[in-house]
């Protein structure tokens, strides 16, 4: 079975990359990892469906 799958895309609050990260497309928050400095994040989807938004774990 095929999952529908989006793009969740979400800027490192710490480094300012820009991540992205494949996600059911039922999924409306994740967590992630910055591919750029390893910062960890909390990924919730935003009011544009693209762009999330994202907090550093605590
Ligand atoms: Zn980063």
């Amino acid at each position: 079975m095929t999952v529908p799958a989006r793009t969740a895309e979400w800027n490192c609050t710490r480094c300012g990359t820009t991540n992205r990260k494949l996600v059911p497309s039922a999924t409306t928050r994740t967590s992630d990892r910055c591919t750029h400095c390893g910062a960890g994040h909390q990924v919730e989807v935003g009011v544009r469906p693209v762009r999330w938004n994202a907090r550093l774990d605590d």
